[in-house]
């Protein structure tokens, strides 16, 4: 799908998160989840190459946490029941604050799936802390959930992409509409 390519980079390291999220495309319309490339997308990054099973098991679960605290940035389900799922995760890493030439950044200490989690959600406390988390979403489209970094200017965008899953949502919205005002 051309347009689940990776989008312009998001700032501080969020493009990390968004695709890392991304590493499984969850679009049902051919009624086949897209293959999930999180083993790749770990060599390539060098976070964890060849992650053992049970390593992908539990960044497969961190990852499906992390996509709910997108999807309520996106203004759907709440955020503050997200967190809490990501809580346990968070209890596992350990991070330490590193100062180099431009300043103080958190680093995720450790080897493992840990540390890719720890270095993810670093990545995601250092976005809260400038503002920019509540703009990186996931999909209100609920067969699509695909996570981007939202550029609209009020920061309302509710969909990946307006061209494919805005349109197909407000044509489903119309289509409801137009049922229940007929007599
Ligand atoms: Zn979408």
């Amino acid at each position: 799908m051309a347009r689940k390519m990776p989008s312009k980079p998001a700032p501080l390291g969020l493009d990390e998160v968004r695709d890392f999220v991304n590493t499984v495309n969850l679009e049902r319309e051919d009624a086949l989840v897209g293959p999930d490339v999180l083993p790749e997308w770990l060599g390539a990054t060098g976070l964890l190459p060849g992650a053992s099973p049970q390593q992908l098991a539990e960044l497969r679960r961190f990852r499906e946490a992390l996509r709910k605290a997108l999807e309520a940035n996106a203004g759907d389900g709440d955020a503050q029941a997200a967190w809490r799922a990501l809580e346990p995760f968070g209890r596992e890493c350990c991070l330490k604050v590193e100062i180099r030439d431009s300043g103080p950044v958190l680093r995720a200490e450790g080897t493992g799936e840990d540390a890719v989690i720890g270095s993810l959600l670093a990545r995601a406390y250092e976005a809260v802390a400038t503002g920019t988390w509540s703009r990186l979403k996931a999909c209100r489209k609920p067969s699509c959930r695909w996570a981007y970094y939202d550029r609209s200017k009020n920061g309302s965008g509710a969909w990946c992409s307006m061209a494919v899953c805005g349109n197909r949502m407000k044509a489903n919205r119309r289509r409801q509409k137009s049922r229940v005002s007929e007599p």
